[in-house]
């Protein structure tokens, strides 16, 4: 768990407005850059949630999250090379 202080860094317009969490605007994180499917990051990537750290290459959060933007799940050879 993460502290206060930790959650304090991340910029407050990233922020929902309820801090439940981070400001989503059509199933999308304002802090995530690029296009979904062709190349995306994030840009409080050292700064990022707990529960964004937790989620993992292939994982059922990130199979989740693939399913939600139209892609398949990852194969075991795109779960080898990706960032953890
Ligand atoms: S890692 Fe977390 S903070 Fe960064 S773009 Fe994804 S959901 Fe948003």
């Amino acid at each position: 768990m993460e502290s206060d202080e930790q959650l304090d860094r991340i910029p407050e317009t990233l922020v929902a407005a309820d801090l439940s969490g981070m400001r989503c605007e059509n199933d999308r994180c304002l802090a995530l850059a690029g296009v979904v499917g062709e190349g995306a990051s994030c840009t409080i990537y050292e700064l990022r949630p707990m529960v964004c750290r937790e989620c993992q290459p292939g994982d059922p959060e990130c199979d989740l999250a693939r399913r939600t933007h139209g892609m398949d799940p990852l194969t075991p050879a795109e779960i080898a090379g990706a960032p953890g």
